[in-house]
């Protein structure tokens, strides 16, 4: 197929699928997997059939942040089935290949896989697909998010000024491919102290929300810098569903009402 047939393959919607939204962050190590992760459950919650692609193709976090292994059947042809893990369909490359496999991947690679996971599995119906796409607002970001069909965007970014110079580039990367950027979150806003409860700005405070506003976005929430939330989501434990209660479940269930 020629340019056009694939940019038209690219942007055909998916059978069954209602809305599909990317989470990105400007650069790695933000917490935009916890946050995709946390954010997924927390659609879930209110009610929705929600299904995750995680397509950071060079560092995959889906398997281990939802207690995932093994590998997807086929169910017919070369469609496959996702795997469940907390009410939630997911798909993920760490359940196709090993780690070092893909890590050595050129773009064309990454974009059929990409495209295999997300027309080649049996989604089913599902109110909302949580992308959690590979940090960075590069060309191969650009590329990905034109493969998909997007709906819009959320942007994870830290307080610190070098991480939301990153998320504006987000910002202006979504807005090139035409894909509405539903808000910014900010994560690790602040240190809630695990002995005394005491909450510390390291990072400044405010600085997403008012980016947020300079850029004429909506500010999605603050998540705390929490030794549960790490805690938890290494062991596969999301705090959304493991702490249903918790002003953690709380701060991303707003979130989630506000995408
Ligand atoms: P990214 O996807 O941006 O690379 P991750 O979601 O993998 O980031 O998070 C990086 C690390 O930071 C993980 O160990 C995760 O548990 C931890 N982390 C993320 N958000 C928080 C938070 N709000 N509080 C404490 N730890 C967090």
């Amino acid at each position: 197929p020629g340019p056009r047939a694939a940019a038209a393959q690219a942007k055909a919607a998916v059978p069954g699928v209602k809305h599909i939204i990317a989470v990105a962050s400007g650069k790695g190590g933000v917490g935009k997997s916890t946050t995709a992760a946390n954010l997924a459950l927390a659609l879930r919650r209110l009610g929705l059939a929600v299904g995750v692609l995680d397509a950071d193709i060079y560092g995959p976090s889906m398997p281990k942040l939802l207690a995932l292994k093994g590998k997807p059947q086929i169910v017919s042809g070369r469609t496959l089935r996702p795997l469940e893990g907390y009410g939630l369909k997911v798909m993920s490359i760490g359940f196709l290949v090993e780690e070092e496999a893909a890590m050595i991947w050129r773009g064309p690679m990454v974009m059929s896989a990409i495209q295999q996971m997300l027309r080649e599995v049996d989604w089913g119906e599902l109110d909302v697909l949580v992308v959690d796409m590979p940090p960075g607002t590069g060309d191969a970001q650009l590329t990905m998010a034109q493969a998909v069909p997007l709906a819009g965007a959320v942007i994870v970014s830290t307080p610190q000024d070098l991480a939301l110079i990153d998320a504006r580039r987000g910002v202006a990367m979504f807005r090139k491919v035409e894909v509405p950027v539903l808000g910014l979150v900010e994560n690790m806003s602040y240190f809630l102290c695990p002995s005394c409860g005491t909450r510390s700005d390291i990072f400044g405070h405010g600085g997403a929300r008012h980016e947020a506003e300079r850029l004429g976005v909506p500010f999605l929430g603050e998540v705390p810098l929490d030794m549960e939330i790490r805690e938890k989501s290494d062991a596969g434990l999301p705090v959304v569903v493991t702490v249903p209660d918790g002003p953690h479940a709380a701060t991303y269930l707003d979130i989630a009402r506000r995408v």
